[in-house]
């Protein structure tokens, strides 16, 4: 058996999304800019792409990038959001996504800015008290909160942080990439400046994604070159992808709240299962408090004894993927910086279950089956 329980790292494309993309393929492959007919078409595919994004999200399509995917937008939000406003001061938390972390200590170590890390509780979550204090006690400042943890889960009060940041005339970036087309994001009632989402997070294809931009932000293009994307990002726009980005969503948008009613049944009998046949187990910060926490991320502790030093590669021999951190930092065998943050105990370790709508209750019973196998 095969089982695919590592969906906060990818997802597997819906089977709708790779039938409307291969027929687009097929009879789409004019360049959108081009003004012949074939053109024109492709150009009405991707504007439709835009306002589908765009109407779920409640905002205008205007406001609406496309993107190569997550790590593209995060950068673009960052080093635009700073370098043409004049930002000078940038907070985020130890946990954010490396797609964030790692363009925000590139500008403090070029002394473009000064960097401060927000205070976390035991569960992740940001300390709003001491974002506060930063605020006001420092000029204009850029904000990177991520909505929830790839590695852990923790949600966090996105609706709170932004309304500090307009207090406080901050700019604001959610990274989004986990929570979208998961959960309802409306942008007429939360503060944001910038949020950033991955169509391969909710059963898109890889390599596209996007930013939405508030109209109170101005920025200059991240990419130069052509005029595509009202001149902010050149480059031949992936049509296809695109389209299956917006299909992606709307499969996911329609079905929300089933399928998040079955992702969390799945993962409440996995964590009842993993209670009653491994001893010692614990869950990492709150992700088994479902207001919380992301429903479709289980992140495990399991106790150090000799059969958990191998448990991934057991579990993989297995024909079980799952992940022991970020899968995003691939060939990174340095651990986990998040579990690093919230989990001090190096004598456990950490795995994390991640679910989506096509996994099934007997592919968690084949996977408890080989974990007691292994702990046997
Ligand atoms: N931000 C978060 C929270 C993520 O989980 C990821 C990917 O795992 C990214 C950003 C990067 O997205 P992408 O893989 O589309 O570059």
């Amino acid at each position: 058996m095969r089982v695919y329980l590592d969906n906060a790292a990818t997802t597997q494309i819906a089977p709708e999304v790779i039938d409307y993309m291969s027929e687009l393929m097929k009879s789409d492959y004019a360049n959108p800019s081009s003004i012949h007919h074939g053109g024109r078409k492709s150009r009405i595919i991707v504007e439709n792409a835009r306002k589908t994004v765009s109407s779920f999200l409640n905002t205008s399509p205007g406001n609406i990038f496309f993107t190569s995917g997550g790590t593209e937008a995060d950068n673009m939000a960052i080093r635009c959001g700073i370098l043409d406003n004049n930002i000078s001061h940038a907070i985020t938390s130890s946990i954010s996504h490396k797609a964030v972390i790692y363009p925000l200590e590139e500008l403090r170590d070029k002394n473009k800015i000064t960097l401060n890390f927000i205070k976390l509780d035991n569960n992740g979550k940001i300390d709003l008290t001491h974002l506060e204090e930063l605020l006001k006690n420092s000029p204009r400042t850029f904000v990177s909160i991520m909505h929830a943890n790839n590695e852990i889960g923790t949600i966090q009060p996105i609706n709170e942080i932004g309304d500090l940041c307009q207090k406080y005339n901050a700019i604001f970036h959610c990274d989004t990439v986990q929570t979208m087309a998961h959960y309802p994001i409306d942008l007429q009632r939360i503060n944001v400046d910038f949020i950033t989402g991955s169509a391969h997070k909710f059963h898109g294809p890889k390599g596209v994604g996007f930013i939405y931009i508030s109209d109170n932000i101005n920025i200059n293009p991240f990419i130069s070159g052509g005029s595509q994307e009202r001149n902010m990002r050149a480059g031949t726009e992936n049509v296809h992808a695109i389209a299956g980005l917006a299909k992606a969503m709307e499969l996911s948008f329609l079905n929300m709240v089933k399928d998040k009613d079955y992702i969390s049944e799945l993962k409440r009998y996995m964590i009842d299962q993993l209670k009653l046949n491994i001893n010692g187990i614990e869950f990492n910060a709150n992700c088994i408090d479902f207001d919380n926490s992301l429903f479709k991320i289980l992140s495990v502790s399991f106790p150090k004894v000799s059969e958990s030093e191998m448990l991934l590669f057991n579990l993989d021999i297995h024909g079980i993927s799952c992940s022991g951190g970020s899968a995003c930092s691939a060939g990174n065998m340095s651990g986990s910086h998040v579990l690093d943050e919230v989990c001090k105990d190096a004598n456990r370790t950490g795995v994390r279950f991640s679910f989506s709508r096509y996994n099934t209750k007997d592919e968690i019973d084949y996977t408890i089956e080989k974990i007691k196998e292994i702990f046997s």
